[in-house]
């Protein structure tokens, strides 16, 4: 029956009623995806296209694969083997999606619309505005980066973030070269010419400094040897050291690997001005402040807000914070149908203590107003589920299960025979929210809430309005949630640090480093790719590096 209908599942379940009374087709829901980065794409591969009408809004036609962008800057990796077209990903999802080069400018969430500026086409007639109204939408639009309104750094420092960014650098790092080649220069002069400053000791920044050194030491040194001893690699950073998001025992590994490289490290130094040949910065300790001379300094200190999301935020009164919050299902709950993925958005997650009577009365199923063992233990999938943070808690307090957090609070007793009043209940619980956890900005997050956002709009028939069902816990009493919230996974991180050596930490407490982790890196990143063109491209661009070293032309 399935086959002979001839469209799959949809029309099979539409072929029943279509006997009683021939409806035309309803309209597919317009959805409209704004940004093809790590979110916005892994949402796009993940949604079932036949069921939406689908329209992508960026203005790069490409996805860039950012976590290579440091292998860029220094010709490693060429920047064409890191993007993959945007439209070539569409290609097997039928008609229905359609892709705008054009950046989003506002979001009218009232009109349920998008006002958009196309990318190429400003000088062809009009000017190149246009507006997109949609049904749902998936902000997925990245941040952009951060100078904390530092003077200087917008006009003198390079960034790294873009593909672009990573063409530019290299060139520059080029530029320092035959700069300092030039015959006449004083030794001071050259000095200054090829001293790299990095700002930021984050993962990026580290990396960078990793590939720019092994750029000198394996390439450049042979090319440049009359200039070679006045080479510098400088990282500044605010903090006491570098790679602060890792284990302890990564950044102990890092700062001494760095260090027999010669690369400098400057902790406890903050930047306060930038111009065109020196960097101001201030002793945090003595506040001392000194003048650094340089050649290229590249900024990557932290990531800020895209003014079309500030302006969105203050269109649904989020007022000044540094992301669009959303709700566990990642919807923004100010306003109908806008869902927000990846670096543009954050999480907020529901203290347990805001519903804590709720929970307490909806346990209470005797409405005894007392709760016992077996009535908490109930609802505590549920409670697990809504608020993550109580596992977590019990966790970190080495608790093996509820009756441990509970008689926390009502003192030693026995565990069966235990029971509890609202006000036991409510101290025991008063400390689990401090274990709310905010996801961090990185690839692995934003791929991982653009795939569970495809799924709960492939399902949405299921649960028509809003992908969140109520819980039985708070809810309604609906009977049951449809959808679980959004819950990471961390699935461990990198952090490579030159000379064939990297650095990992992976679940459940794993550190490995050294020459065997960075081929584990090499595999681990070939498997990333998104498509078997790009990880033939990395693979071989690996390989030529590794026979012909890197290409020090402009
Ligand atoms: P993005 O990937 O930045 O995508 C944003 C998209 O929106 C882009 O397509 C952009 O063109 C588009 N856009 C921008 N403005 C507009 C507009 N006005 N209208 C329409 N579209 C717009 N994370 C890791 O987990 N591991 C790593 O190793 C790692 N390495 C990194 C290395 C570097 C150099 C950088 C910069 C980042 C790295 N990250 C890494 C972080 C990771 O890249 C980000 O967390 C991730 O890109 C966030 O995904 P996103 O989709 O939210 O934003
Ligand atoms: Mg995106
Ligand atoms: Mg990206
Ligand atoms: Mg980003
Ligand atoms: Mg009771």
């Amino acid at each position: 029956l399935t086959a002979a209908s001839g469209g799959g599942i949809v029309a099979y379940a539409d072929s029943a009623r279509a006997e009683e009374a021939p409806e035309p087709p309803p309209r597919k829901k317009k959805v409209v995806v704004l940004g093809t980065g790590w979110a916005g794409t892994s949402f796009l591969k993940n949604l079932d296209s036949s069921r939406y009408e689908v329209k992508v809004i960026s203005p790069r036609n490409y996805f860039a694969f950012t976590p290579l962008l440091p292998s860029v800057t220094c010709g490693t990796v060429e920047a064409r083997s890191v993007v993959e077209p945007i439209r070539r990903m569409f290609e097997k999802k039928g008609k229905d999606v359609a892709y705008y080069e054009a950046e989003c400018f506002k979001i009218d969430p009232t009109k349920k619309a998008v006002h958009c500026r196309s990318a190429v086409g400003t000088n062809l007639d009009g000017n190149g505005d246009f507006m997109v109204d949609y049904d749902y939408l998936v902000v997925a639009l990245g941040a952009t980066v951060n100078t904390f309104n530092t003077p200087g750094v917008m006009e003198h420092c390079h960034f790294l973030k873009e593909v672009e960014d990573a063409q530019k650098i290299r060139k520059s790092v080029i530029d320092c070269f035959e700069r300092a080649s030039i015959p006449n220069i004083s030794e001071e002069e050259k000095r200054k010419i090829l001293h790299f400053v990095i700002i930021g000791g984050g993962p990026t920044g580290v990396e960078f400094a990793a590939e720019l050194h092994d750029f000198l030491v394996e390439d450049l040194v042979k090319l440049y040897p009359a200039i070679e001893q006045f080479v510098k690699i400088t990282i500044i950073q605010s903090g006491e050291h570098i790679l602060n998001t890792f284990d302890q025992r990564i950044a102990v590994f890092a700062e001494s690997k760095f260090q027999r490289d010669g690369i400098e490290l400057s902790t406890g130094f903050r930047v306060i001005k930038v111009s065109d040949d020196s960097i101001t910065v201030k002793c945090k300790s003595s506040g001392v402040e000194t003048l650094v001379p340089y050649g290229m300094a590249v900024w990557s200190a932290g990531i800020g807000t895209r003014p079309v999301i500030t302006d969105f935020m203050s269109q649904v009164g989020q007022g000044k914070r540094r992301a669009l919050a959303t709700n566990e299902w990642l919807r923004v709950p100010e306003c109908d149908s806008v869902y927000a993925i990846g670096d543009c958005s954050s999480i907020s997650q529901r203290k347990i203590m805001e519903d804590i009577s709720t929970i307490f009365k909806v346990a209470d199923k005797d409405n005894s107003g007392t709760l016992t063992l077996k009535e908490i233990n109930d609802v505590l999938e549920d409670i697990c589920i809504r608020y993550p943070q109580v596992e977590l808690y019990m966790k970190s307090m080495h608790m093996v299960d509820i009756a441990d957090l509970i008689k926390g609070g009502v003192g030693d007793s026995n565990k069966e025979s235990m029971v509890v009043n609202i006000e036991e209940f409510k101290k025991a619980l008063s400390h689990v929210d401090s274990q709310v956890k905010t996801v961090p900005a990185t690839a692995q997050v934003a791929a991982q809430q653009g795939y569970y956002l495809a799924d709960c709009f492939n399902k949405k028939d299921h649960c028509v309005e809003h992908p969140e069902g109520p819980l039985r816990l708070t809810g309604s009493g609906e009977g049951h949630h449809n959808f679980r919230p959004f819950r990471y996974k961390h699935l461990g991180q990198f952090a490579p640090l030159g000379g064939e050596q990297a650095a990992a930490e992976l679940p459940g407490d794993w550190v490995s480093m050294g020459h065997s982790t960075q081929w584990l890196w090499y595999s681990v990143y070939a498997s990333k790719q998104v498509s078997w063109r790009t990880r033939v491209l990395v693979v071989s661009d690996w390989t030529r590096r590794f026979i012909f070293g890197r290409d020090s032309s402009r």
